[in-house]
């Protein structure tokens, strides 16, 4: 892989799991320092941190255990991130949870999780690492939204809610930093193959009474014309391009990876 990334730094949230991981793990192949943050069993962490240490030369990744749902501690995890590399260049927010239900029963503790987790975590996050980026005239901001961002699908008010609003605080901050060397911009995946995504074929398929093969296709998948999983590789290649050379005109784009979905 080419070290487009060599000597930048970068704090991606949420990941200890899925595409949050896959980032790292080719950000680190591609050159940059990583720091990880997100939850999972000790066991879980720790080969998370030790993947992509080792694809960073050796040793573990930095790690913090910042519960984003708090601004206190996105705060804290951002100048955490500043001290144990040394400068914080790449910023990508990415975690996120999921809560399907009609709107009548939609939990209000849900509603609240999902809008801080998915949406005001990472208002807090750029508000905390744009200072420095600005004195170092440097930066990339990438936010991981959904298809969900651009697009609505019934019983998913809170996610559909925070997504838009991802990419809606995408374009407010490209505005903001257009004229420095700084670049926002957010990543819209389909269903991508993740334990987020693979919880919920098989409620689907109890719900409809068939095999979980059928549930994938004919409801997961049903508004992802290509029928199958966007891969984790799929968005690690996109973040990594977003941050390397020739990256610096795309500002304020929010970039789809559906299989299709929003073509139509
Ligand atoms: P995942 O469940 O595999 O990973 C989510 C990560 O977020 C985990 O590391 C988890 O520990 C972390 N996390 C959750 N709550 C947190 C909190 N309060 N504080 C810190 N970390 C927390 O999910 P994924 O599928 O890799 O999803 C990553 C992002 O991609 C999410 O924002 C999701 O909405 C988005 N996305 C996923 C898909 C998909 O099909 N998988 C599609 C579109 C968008």
């Amino acid at each position: 892989m080419d070290r487009t990334l060599e000597g930048r730094t970068a704090l991606i949230t949420g990941s200890t799991s899925g595409i949050g991981h896959g980032i790292a793990m080719l950000m680190a192949h591609a050159g940059a320092k990583v720091m990880l943050n997100g939850f999972g069993k000790p066991e879980e962490i720790a080969a998370a941190r030790a993947s992509v240490g080792s694809a960073m030369g050796g040793g573990d990744a930095p790690y913090s255990g910042a519960d984003i749902s708090k601004p206190d501690e996105v705060r804290a995890m951002v100048a955490d991130a500043q001290a144990r590399l040394g400068s914080l260049d790449i910023l990508v927010n990415n975690a996120g949870i999921q809560y399907v239900s009609p709107i009548e029963e939609f939990p209000d503790a849900k509603w609240d999780a999902i809008i801080a987790i998915n949406m005001s975590s990472n208002f807090h996050a750029i508000k905390a690492a744009l200072p420095a980026m600005r004195a170092r005239n440097w930066g990339r901001i990438i936010n991981i939204a959904s298809a969900h961002g651009l697009r609505a699908s019934p019983h998913k008010a809170a996610y559909v809610t925070a997504k838009h609003g991802v990419v809606g605080l995408t374009k407010v901050v490209a505005l903001e930093v257009a004229t420095t060397p700084i670049t926002s911009n957010a990543i819209c995946p389909g269903f991508v193959r993740t334990p987020l995504a693979e919880a919920q074929v098989g409620p689907l398929a109890k719900e409809h009474g068939v095999s979980e093969e059928v549930a994938l296709r004919d409801y997961l998948l049903e508004k992802q014309p290509s029928k199958r999983w966007v891969e984790v590789d799929d968005i690690a290649h996109m973040a990594v391009f977003l941050c390397g050379p020739g990256s610096g005109g795309i500002n304020g784009i929010a970039f789809s990876a559906d299989g299709g979905w929003t073509a139509s």
